[in-house]
């Protein structure tokens, strides 16, 4: 299913099978998460540099074929064993980095200047098979199955890095309850500490997620908890939505913004940040990231509320997404 231009539904087309190059897994993809991130390239919110291109960038597969073994692969990058033919493997959205930048080299390669993206700048997993750096695929864990598997790859990953951010904070608020924050509140629960669920006034089904996955309060956006927060993570890419939740933190508390892209800030009166309150965001992943989450993700042990659809229909699922219709996530399944 390829991406042509902005606004434009993802079309079937036929092609040959890629093959593997040096450093590279042939992967036959089985499952695919559907991301916002999707949605802000298909509509032109987030560029494609280059397409037509291949998006999808919570990959499931198997390797089925792996290219001759990169001769630059810098030192302490060795492909993990574990990743053989027919290993079952995960893609994320990070597909390449320098290695050799000052972000690479401090632990912060999700800010690599040269970072190439899955189903951005790499063709993704919106496909039946593909091809990947092996140095940023990652093992699933035994007892996840595919389709429960492919929204930690980004959904997991994101919330898991925002969380990062929220050092020290116990009542923590998320913003949007969908695929992110449906898979960080079980992570939080799982620490023993607190889950704030807003989401969008009379989402009924969102807030119905959220209780059932413990969450210790449940309201809507423009609800204030009955205690203050320590810390606010925000899913939905809505601007306004960072000073509601900085309305709502104690002092000395983070509002993290967990999206690729949002709608403007609007202003505010410096009195909301005074107090060492902060505002940032979270960018991307990194493999550390990846290895930690799906390390923890069988200890929680997280499940993930699903729905599935063919291939084919991908853009179906992108429109329920779009429509605010999906309740947890959505995963492509390939047959
Ligand atoms: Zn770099
Ligand atoms: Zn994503």
């Amino acid at each position: 299913m390829i991406f042509e231009q902005p606004r434009s539904p993802l079309r079937l087309v036929e092609r040959e099978r890629p093959t593997a190059g040096p450093g590279q897994a042939l992967i036959r993809v089985r499952a695919c998460g559907v991301c916002r991130t999707d949605l802000h390239l298909l509509d032109g919110e987030v560029a494609v540099p280059a397409p037509p291109r291949i998006l999808g960038h919570q990959i499931v597969g198997t390797i089925e074929a792996i290219g001759a073994e990169s001769p630059t692969a810098p030192a302490g990058e060795e492909t993990a064993a574990e990743l053989a033919l027919g290993a079952r493997v995960g893609v994320p959205w990070l597909g390449f980095t320098c290695g050799s930048c000052r972000y690479c080299r401090s632990g912060r390669e999700n800010l690599c200047p040269q970072a190439r993206f899955t189903g951005r700048d790499i063709d993704g997993g919106f496909a039946d098979w593909t091809v990947a750096d092996l140095r940023y695929c990652f093992p699933i864990p035994a007892g996840f199955s595919d389709i429960q598997a492919a929204p930690l790859l980004c959904a997991g990953l994101i919330g898991y890095r925002a969380l990062r951010f929220c050092e020290g904070a116990h009542r923590i608020g998320l913003y949007g309850f969908g695929a992110s924050a449906h898979i960080l509140a079980q992570v939080i629960r799982h620490q023993q500490r607190e889950v704030f669920a807003f989401t969008r006034a009379g989402d009924r089904e969102a807030q119905e997620l959220a209780r059932s996955l413990g969450a210790d309060w449940v309201g809507s956006s423009e609800q204030a908890p009955p205690v203050e927060l320590e810390a606010a993570i925000i899913f939905a890419p809505l601007g306004p939505l960072m000073t509601s939740a900085l309305r709502v933190i104690a002092p000395g508390g983070a509002v993290v913004s967990a999206g690729i892209h949002m709608s403007d800030i609007p202003s505010f009166p410096y009195s909301l940040l005074w107090m060492e309150r902060s505002l940032r965001s979270v960018a991307n992943l990194t493999r550390r990231d990846g290895h930690e989450l799906l390390a923890l993700a069988p200890q929680v042990p997280i499940k993930t509320h699903v729905s599935t659809y063919p291939l084919e229909r991908v853009n179906e699922a992108l429109d329920e997404l779009r429509g605010g219709r999906l309740t947890g996530a959505a995963v492509v399944t390939i047959a």
